[in-house]
């Protein structure tokens, strides 16, 4: 009996598991899915909660029901990996032996590393700090409301990987505008500056010129500033600071923290420099055959997507079944940008692009279709719990994002 762990149920994770029930009972596997959380979060929906739009109910679904139906589900957080013995350690040093390991626990958010973000930060990053967030922009009169990424870490294992200074700056574009169109609807837009603020050249530097002409066409529309090459040093109580000794005054701070790989992953020795997983382009452990690793724990994973986790999930649940079963076919993972920033007022910005990678794509699309898609998907995932919309509706996004570009 061939015993498979999945270690973290988010977007990756749960992916591979819904692939692996559809062939696990026939087959000779058992498989387990491990996880601290109990619920899964929708996280593209955390910028809805900190407006207000949604509330953090709405964006998650107990896993337990879904996993226990095909395999077994364990709440525990994971401590400890040992990859020779291939053992993973939970809570009270229980251990849980697996042949095939996928390691799916997302990317360290490391706030602390930011002075001062703990007292008077912000941030959509967790369904602790959406909330807080609401709360803060409901009290919010005046002053500059900075929004931006810190900078992530990367290693220097892998060397096809392209070179990101953040993990994603689609949450910092979509909570500009949603304060945007929020603010305006209370009156108070001309009471405050929204400026985003980034460490790298280029804001948006995952895409091609295309989408930052559009971006920087909305931006100028929305009154939107945009600052770039500036790495945050700390936060005070009214004012920002940069590792260039400049700042910017402050009433409110947003922040998308630096990313890096989960303590445990270094601490089992499993990781780069980042302590993020270096693997093949099969997302397979450089050093271990029997281990895979997704979505934002990986190092392959730039920028940190969902989108990219679930692609990642698609092709290491066919590996699984053909070393495990001998049948199916690869998966062909061709990894690209795709997002849905959402810009309140029941607009939002579709982006498609693989230029990152060599490609010819980028497309943007800014319209009340592109946020219908993105109320949609997210209905469909908490409704599905976890799965992707069938592949017939994504063919014919494909076909109607293909017209875009004509
Ligand atoms: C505000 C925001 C908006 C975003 N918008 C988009 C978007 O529009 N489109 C998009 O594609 N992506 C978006 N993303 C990125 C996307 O959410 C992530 O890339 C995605 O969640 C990564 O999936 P994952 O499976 O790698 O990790 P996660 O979804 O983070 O899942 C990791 C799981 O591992 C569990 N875990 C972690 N550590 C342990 C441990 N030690 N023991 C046990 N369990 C553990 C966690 O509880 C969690 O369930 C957004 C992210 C944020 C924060």
């Amino acid at each position: 009996m061939k015993k498979i762990v999945i270690v973290g149920a988010g977007f990756g994770g749960l992916t591979v598991f819904h692939h692996i029930s559809t062939w696990v009972n026939n087959a000779d596997a058992q498989v387990t899915v491990i996880d601290e959380r109990e619920t899964f979060l929708v996280k593209p929906s955390l910028p809805e909660v900190a407006l207000g739009e949604k509330d953090i109910r709405d964006i998650t679904f107990p896993l337990r029901p879904v996993i226990e139906s095909y395999g077994r589900f364990i709440r525990s957080r994971v401590h400890r990996i040992d990859a020779k013995a291939q053992q993973v350690y939970l809570d009270d040093e229980v251990a849980m032996p697996y042949d095939f390991l996928v390691i799916a626990l997302g990317g360290k958010k490391d706030f602390e590393s930011v002075p001062g973000f703990r007292e008077y930060g912000y941030s959509v990053c967790t369904d602790i700090l959406a909330p807080r967030l609401y709360e803060a922009l409901e009290k919010f009169e005046q002053g500059n409301i900075l929004i931006g990424s810190a900078p992530m870490l990367a290693g220097t294992r892998l060397k096809d990987v392209p070179h990101l200074e953040t993990a994603c700056e689609g949450p910092v574009g979509e909570v500009a505008f949603m304060i945007d169109n929020e603010l305006r609807e209370r009156g108070i837009r001309d009471q405050a500056r929204i400026i985003c603020f980034s460490p790298a050249e280029i804001f948006f530097e995952d895409v091609g010129d295309k989408v930052h002409e559009a971006f920087e066409g909305l931006a100028r529309k929305h009154e939107v500033e945009v600052v770039t090459n500036k790495v945050i040093d700390k936060i005070d109580k009214d004012h920002i600071v940069f590792k260039d000794g400049s700042t910017l005054s402050s009433a409110l701070t947003v922040l998308i923290p630096t990313y890096r790989g989960p303590d445990l992953i270094a601490e089992s020795g499993l990781g780069d420099e980042a302590g993020f997983v270096p693997t093949d382009e099969n997302f397979q452990h450089l050093d271990y055959a029997n281990i895979f690793a997704i979505g934002d724990v990986a190092s392959r994973t730039v920028p940190k997507l969902g989108h990219l986790a679930v692609e990642q999930g698609n092709l290491v649940a066919s590996l699984l079944r053909q070393r495990i079963v001998g049948q199916g076919e690869r998966y062909d993972y061709e990894p690209e940008i795709f997002c849905i920033m959402n810009m309140g007022h029941r607009k939002a910005m579709l982006i498609r692009s693989n230029t990152l990678w060599g490609g010819k794509t980028d497309i943007s699309y800014h319209s009340s279709m592109s946020h219908l898609m993105k109320s949609s998907f997210d209905t469909y995932m908490v409704k599905f719990k976890g799965k992707m919309p069938p592949q017939l509706a994504q063919r014919l996004l494909n076909v109607y994002l293909g017209r875009l570009q004509e």
